[in-house]
């Protein structure tokens, strides 16, 4: 049993339904759970709670990162200047290489980084499985728990090959029976539904051109008897709005409706073209979006209708998408790269400062199914918090906290999952980087096959 842990003096936002914020306030925790936030230094019942000044600093609940592929963290720096058709086949051979060890190495590392920079919950959709490569997803759950990040890992797949008309290469897909096994396998063997809970699995055929119109409604089906989300990538870039209109006859947006692929418990990644129709059904069925910024930057497949979606009441996460499309894979960048796409598009009132601080904590909650326990600093929720530093040489000054936060250079001080202090005086507590920074070269090297 270890005494509440009180964080005072500090700007205090909270995210909660009425943006509460304390420019001087305090939050603390205990169990696991946030116990209170609030102005001032906090009720007299936790005058005993070890106390951490929060002076010059601004908390905020912990970034929630909805889309990303951790084994792309050893394939970073490739097909630059490609668009995503032509950078996925670059990459797909380096994939097929892909084990249990290198992956290891990876998502420890991407982890390690998504923690320093503000994220307390991740998913990872991981979708290559090549034949006899071994247990894929328990390596990177493992490595997730070694870092301590709240983790939402995903059963992906791809059974549409280049001899059947799709995109990868067949050495990287599997059949349709040994992905419906495996997806159930890995429900029974690491879901857990508890509050607490660090480890959900959500099932995840990889997009319309890598999977087949049977997978995907066989997936839907398993994921709904079992309880647990659905996640794809849909709409990304034209390419696929014109495979979709060649192959199936209808836009991305249409496709996924079809198959049964919206609902309240389906978030989809990208959804760059959308129409207003689509925009109007993602918001009526609940169906929620993981808007990655910098990714749809680098690989330039457009800017997705956020604002319209915010507006029609859709659920909206960001995400840092695979590292080998978004090199620099900072949480915490999203934020900005969303504030400026939205303003690229919409001018200068298309997106606020808060409205992006709302997305990457309780839209992601909401997309991941768990916005009753995460995304906002209000008594009873779990404890996952970012302290960032307002009084550092880019941040003294500045005079909204919060637009620091987005607008500026945010530097991270510390990070709490669970209550579990994962990164103190901006460093990681759990791992040392120079180490996960070793292993991470030497691996980059054996998946290009240059070791
Ligand atoms: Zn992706």
């Amino acid at each position: 049993m270890t005494a509440p842990v009180a964080i005072q003096d500090c700007y205090v936002t909270t995210v909660d339904p009425a943006g509460s914020e304390y420019p001087s306030g305090h939050v603390v925790m205990d169990q696991g759970r946030v116990v209170a936030a609030g102005p001032g230094p906090g009720p007299q019942e936790f005058a005993g709670a070890t106390r951490i000044d929060g002076s010059g600093r601004l908390v905020t609940p912990g970034l929630v990162n909805t889309h990303s592929h951790l084994y792309q963290w050893i394939t970073r720096g490739y097909a630059t200047d490609d668009t995503l058709f032509g950078w996925l086949e670059t990459l797909y051979p380096f994939w097929a290489r892909l084990t249990p060890e290198l992956l290891s190495t990876a998502a420890a590392a991407n982890l390690a980084w998504l923690a320093l920079t503000g994220c307390t919950s991740s998913t990872d959709h991981l979708y290559v499985f090549p034949a006899g490569a071994g247990d894929l997803l328990e390596a990177e759950i493992l490595a997730a728990r070694r870092i301590g990040v709240r983790f939402h890992p995903t059963r992906g797949s791809m059974n549409l090959g280049q001899s059947a008309g799709g995109l990868p290469p067949d050495s990287v897909v599997e059949d349709h029976d040994t992905i419906l096994a495996a997806s159930q396998a890995a429900i029974d063997r690491w879901h857990d539904p508890s509050p607490e809970s660090m480890t959900r699995i959500a099932v995840a055929p990889c997009s319309p051109f890598t999977v087949t119109e049977e997978l995907m409604r066989d997936c839907a089906a398993l994921a709904r008897a079992a309880g647990v989300r659905l996640h794809t990538h849909v709409a990304e870039t034209r390419d696929e709005e014109e495979f979709c209109l060649e192959t199936y006859g209808c836009t991305p947006a249409q496709y996924a409706e079809d198959l049964g692929w919206l609902g309240p418990d389906v978030w989809l990644a990208h959804c760059v073209h959308l129409s207003d129709e689509a925009v109007a059904r993602f918001a009526a069925t609940g169906t929620g979006v993981a808007h990655c910024p910098t990714s749809n930057g680098r690989l330039g497949s457009g800017i997705a209708p956020v604002r319209k979606l915010l507006d029609a009441g859709a659920p909206v996460g960001l995400g840092v998408d695979g590292n080998a499309s978004n090199e620099s894979g900072r949480m915490i960048d999203e934020l900005h790269q969303a504030m400026l796409a939205a303003r690229y598009a919409g001018g200068p009132q298309a997106m606020s400062a808060r409205d992006c601080l709302r997305m990457a904590t309780m839209g992601g909650a909401r997309c991941l199914g768990r916005d009753a326990e995460l995304g906002s600093l209000e008594p009873g929720k779990a404890a996952d918090l970012a302290v960032w530093r307002i009084d550092h040489l880019p941040g003294a000054g500045i005079a909204d906290p919060v637009t620091t936060l987005v607008f500026g250079a945010p530097a991270l001080d510390h990070l709490f999952v669970g209550g579990q202090q994962v990164v103190a005086g901006g460093e990681l507590r759990t791992a040392d980087p120079a180490e996960l920074a070793a292993a991470e070269a030497q691996a980059s090297a054996v998946i290009a096959g240059t070791p």
